[in-house]
């Protein structure tokens, strides 16, 4: 089974698809959505998804 990826370390902005995830902060250009991460809530049991986006550069390096 794989972990889902963890968006726990995400900003509020990256998690709601203001910003790349990819990157620190501040990357520029389009946006495109690059699939999901998962935040755990504070009751335990379902994990929350988030669609994010990434910047077209963080996008290609992936
Ligand atoms: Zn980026």
């Amino acid at each position: 089974m794989t972990v889902p990826p963890s968006g726990e370390s995400l900003t509020e902005d990256q998690l709601h698809g203001r910003a790349c995830h990819r990157g620190p902060t501040g990357c520029q250009g389009p946006l495109h959505p690059d699939g999901h991460v998962y935040t755990e809530p504070a009751e335990p049991g379902a994990l929350l998804g988030w669609p994010v986006v990434a910047c077209e550069r963080h996008r290609e390096t992936s």
